[in-house]
């Protein structure tokens, strides 16, 4: 997997290559760092932590001089590694639990995002993932809105060989939908029950009524266990602020960052986690069903090293 997230990031450029380019250049000038900040703008880690890095970063240059390149590499991984806090708890909370009733009850992952970014394939990925992990698995169809969408959710759960409830209704409350789906995971004992939700983004009331009542709702089965908001790492400071919204009105408790794999701007990671106080837990590689991997900060700075 290692090799498969190097051969992604590489492909576009990475963040690390260029920084240690600047890095190894001999005595730096201020031209250089300035060379380095705008790197790590263009590469949207963010104001505040782009600030914060290149204090550090000049401080320990100054200390350690440029002349050796390992040792420039090691304080730039340390660094790197240290802003995208690799002490986070980035695991899934995905077992089923025991209700109040003493009745079994499967996890619960509410999946949030605007559209386009990536949210119907990550939940058809997530599915892949779950059922490899020997997890029986159902998926809800809760964005109701294109009947479009629940078709393509349909076609990920004949892929990933997973069953989905759907409405045949174009329009149909999506909380009733996301009901049913929990109800019908918790009837037939699956242990996860996924479920896909609209992201019209228009009107932040709208919204905040439609994913509250929809979790509303379906806590009436079983808890939420988790929230993943669905962020296109390829759409920027954009992305950040729609990202915002949907931190504002649920309480999300992961991020998913779509589209690694076309873009040179790995700092989001830091930027997003930084924003909204909650860890990236999965990462999006591709298209196809095997192009989601759980998000290692080691490994991911790694990789943005190579
Ligand atoms: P939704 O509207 O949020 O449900 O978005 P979709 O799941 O329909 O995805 C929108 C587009 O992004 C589709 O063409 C997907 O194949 C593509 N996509 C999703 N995730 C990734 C990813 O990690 N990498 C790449 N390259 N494309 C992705």
């Amino acid at each position: 997997r290692m090799t498969r997230l190097r051969a992604r990031l590489a492909r576009s450029g990475t963040l690390g290559r260029s920084l240690l380019s600047i890095l190894s250049r001999g005595s730096l000038t201020e031209a250089d760092w300035e060379e380095i900040e705008e790197t790590l703008l263009l590469a949207d880690i963010g104001i505040g932590p782009t600030t914060e890095l290149m204090d550090r970063l000049r401080t320990q240059v100054r200390v350690l001089g440029t002349d050796d390149p390992q040792a420039v590499r090691d304080v730039l991984r340390a660094e790197l590694l240290a802003l995208v806090d690799p002490g986070m708890d980035r695991s899934l909370r995905v077992s089923p639990g025991v209700g109040d009733d003493g009745e079994p009850h499967p996890a619960t992952v509410l999946v949030v995002g605007v559209n386009g970014t990536g949210k119907t394939t990550t939940v058809g990925k997530l599915a892949r993932v779950l059922v490899a992990e020997d997890r029986e698995v159902l998926l809800g169809a809760a964005d109701t809105f294109r009947a479009a969408a629940a078709d393509q959710l349909q076609t990920w759960g004949e892929r990933v060989g997973v069953p989905v409830v759907r409405s045949d209704r174009e329009g149909a409350d999506p909380a009733a939908v996301a009901f049913d789906a929990v109800k019908a995971g918790r009837e037939a004992g699956v242990d996860v029950v996924v479920v896909d939700t609209a992201g019209r983004l228009q009107n932040k009331t709208d919204l905040m009524n439609e994913l509250g009542k929809i979790k509303r709702i379906m806590s009436r089965q079983a808890p939420v266990s988790e929230v993943l908001l669905v962020l296109d790492a390829t759409t920027g400071q954009n992305g950040l602020r729609q990202a915002q919204v949907f931190a504002d009105v649920v309480d999300v408790t992961g991020i998913v960052l779509t589209k690694l794999d076309g873009t040179a701007k790995g700092g989001i990671v830091v930027a997003v986690q930084r924003e909204l106080g909650v860890p990236v837990k999965l990462i999006g590689l591709g298209e196809g069903p095997d192009d989601l991997a759980p998000f290692d900060a080691a490994e991911f700075v790694d990789a943005i090293l190579e």
